[in-house]
């Protein structure tokens, strides 16, 4: 299998990136923000749940997100492989992650960190936010929320997958073809 997560601040450009990722390789794309806003836009227990955290920036507890990411990788035993967008954002999640691929007997092949400078995070996120309709695309005080947990409870993961020889880098800025086209030469290398 192939098993890619791919990793990065909001408004890294996950989103836009997954579906290039999908087509070229014919992976389940996972991510756990869309799952998050599918079960609200539903009104179910977990839709419920994960808007209170949601709303403010804060990241769903763990072991919600934990059980929701298993259930849905258990929906799919016909996979060649999944794209993890959104997950894992700590390191608990990363740990869950791997024992979930291990009991599958199979693992995570690489983590792509996309990177971007803060500043340019800002100004994508706000300028989605006119076309997304999320509530916590449209306040800076969300936005900056957001980042903050990302630095500080986030970004620890790229070192969980470092250990492990499986980060990759990924500059984030330039045009959307030619971060694909680093994405696709950085998993290439690891076929
Ligand atoms: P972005 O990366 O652009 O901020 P996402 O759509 O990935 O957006 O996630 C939106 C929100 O959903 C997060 O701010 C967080 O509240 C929640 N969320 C998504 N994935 C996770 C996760 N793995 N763990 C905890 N909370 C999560």
């Amino acid at each position: 299998m192939l098993n890619i997560v791919l990793f990065g601040p909001p408004g890294a450009g996950k989103g836009t990136q997954s579906e290039m990722l999908i087509s070229q390789y014919q992976l389940v794309h996972l991510a756990t923000g869309d799952i998050f806003r599918y079960n609200i836009k539903n009104g179910t227990e977990l839709g419920k749940l994960a808007q209170q955290y949601m709303d403010k920036g804060q990241l769903v507890p763990d072991e919600v997100t934990i059980k929701m990411l298993n259930a849905e990788v258990e929906k799919r035993p016909e996979a060649k492989g999944f794209i993890f967008d959104g997950f894992p954002r700590t390191n608990p999640q990363a740990e869950a992650l791997d024992a979930l691929l291990a009991s599958k007997n199979t693992s995570i092949t690489c983590m792509l960190a996309l990177e971007v400078p803060e500043e340019e995070l800002k100004m994508r996120l706000l300028k989605r936010a006119e076309v997304s309709g999320r509530a916590d695309d449209a306040n800076i005080e969300v936005i900056e929320n957001r980042i903050a947990v990302y630095n500080n409870e986030t970004a620890p993961v790229k070192s969980y997958f470092d250990k492990q020889d499986k980060l990759s880098l990924i500059d984030g800025t330039g045009s959307i073809e030619s971060i694909t086209e680093r994405l696709f030469k950085a998993i290439d290398a690891k076929l």
